[in-house]
């Protein structure tokens, strides 16, 4: 795919408006390839990236299936091994896993659901084994006796998102990222401008205004305590009574469980009801569940988009958008960064990318009073010419 975006000299100035996963991704490669990157934030990786679980996961993700959020996925995963290896040695290790996925069903109806994803997954050519409640409990002595079936999925990693997130601000900074401590209400003045805003990006461009939405979703963090069965060891997602909810491992013991999945527009609060609901269906798969510590109950504000692809590419000249990355942010982060470094150099972007282009989005009148992106167009600073 052709980027259409005049090539940039790397003395270039680089604004990059959010500083989650994906922002900071972007700033740290534009910075190494020797652009001169700015990041925009007052509280660099608070977003949704500090929330979310950290699975790599495009296989178990993809039923139902959405073969380009699947095909941006795979390419992103294929990514994942070089990309943490390279954080890691400018710093700071982002803690991949590579153990693999299980996936566990319950009770009889989960369990023909579970033989869809399988048919579906081998229909994908991906190696999966079918395991019986028994052969499951050997290799993850931890799961219930309630799990009657399992699939084994290896492949599909995770990765320590807090870490990651560590791992990137110190990189950025290796590199030469400056940050500043701004909340935006208009786009800065750089040569280019990288719109990395996550839910919020709405308000910050027009194009955008009705595409990006806020996805509540609820995460619980627990720590297995003395005398408990320690976690599994690789990433569970569990299907019970219809409703699916993963599990996965972090060092020292600890878990992450997820996740709700809400329309309420820009609110973090977590509910008991949303708690109740994570304990309840984690506790069948997981029983010694109930005797961890409960560290953490946090929600965070996924970027949705309306047919679940990123927007990745230019929004007009100078202002490319790199959000709506909805469920699969940290996994789509390696390709993001690299698809907007090929955006600007002028170079083609990988292919695959081309879906999660900009233009595919209609630019409507604005469905909340948010007139901020009005002002945007008058009062943005006049960027310098590339
Ligand atoms: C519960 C939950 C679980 C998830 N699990 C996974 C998972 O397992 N795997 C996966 O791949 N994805 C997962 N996700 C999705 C993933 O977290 C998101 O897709 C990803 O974090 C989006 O990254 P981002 O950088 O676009 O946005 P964010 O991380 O939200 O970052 C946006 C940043 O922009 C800043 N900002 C906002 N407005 C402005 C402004 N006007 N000016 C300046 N700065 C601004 C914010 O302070 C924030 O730091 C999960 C999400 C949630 C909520």
């Amino acid at each position: 795919m052709s980027s259409g975006v005049s090539p940039r000299g790397s003395s270039s100035t680089v604004a990059v408006v959010g500083g989650g996963v994906i922002g900071l991704s972007c700033a740290w490669r534009a910075a190494s390839a020797g652009f001169t990157v700015t990041v925009y934030d007052p509280a660099p990786g608070s977003g949704a990236s500090h929330v979310a679980a950290g699975m790599l996961a495009p296989v178990t993700e993809a039923v139902p299936v959405e073969p380009e959020v699947f095909a941006l996925g795979a390419a992103s995963l294929r990514r994942w091994p070089d990309f943490a290896a390279e954080l890691a040695s400018a710093g700071a290790d982002p803690r991949l896993r590579t153990g693999g996925t299980l996936a566990v069903a319950l009770d009889p109806g989960d369990r023909a659901e579970l033989d869809r994803i399988a048919e579906q997954l081998s229909r994908m050519g991906r190696a999966v084994e079918a395991l019986s409640g028994r052969q499951v409990r050997r290799v993850e002595p931890s799961l219930g006796p309630q799990v009657c079936q399992a699939l084994s999925v290896p492949g599909d990693l995770s990765v320590d998102n807090r870490a990651l997130l560590n791992a990137l601000l110190a990189a950025c900074r290796g590199a030469g990222v400056q940050f500043r401590a701004q909340h935006c209400r208009q786009l800065p003045s750089a040569d280019v401008v990288i719109l990395a805003a996550g839910a919020h990006s709405a308000a910050l461009h027009p194009t955008l205004h009705r595409a990006i939405r806020p996805v509540k979703g609820e995460i619980l963090r627990l720590r297995c305590r003395p005398g408990t069965l320690p976690p599994p060891s690789r990433t569970v997602r569990a299907i019970v009574g219809g409703r699916r909810s993963y599990l996965v491992p972090r060092d020292g013991g600890r878990l992450v469980l997820g996740a709700t999945q809400r329309e309420v527009g820009f609110d973090t609060d977590v509910t008991p009801g949303g708690v109740r609901e994570l304990l309840t269906d984690a506790e069948r798969a997981l029983p010694a569940l109930a005797e961890y510590a409960l560290e953490e109950a946090v929600a965070g504000l996924r970027p949705g988009s309306p047919d679940n692809l990123p927007v990745i590419g230019e929004l007009e000249p100078g202002v490319l958008a790199a959000t709506g990355h909805h469920r699969h942010g940290i996994l789509l982060a390696p390709l993001t960064a690299e698809a907007v470094l090929a955006l600007l150099r002028g170079e083609a972007v990988p292919g695959v990318v081309g879906p999660a282009a900009p233009a595919r989005l209609a630019c409507g009148p604005p469905v909340s009073g948010d007139t901020s992106d009005h002002s945007y167009r008058h009062s943005r600073v006049a960027r310098s010419a590339p």
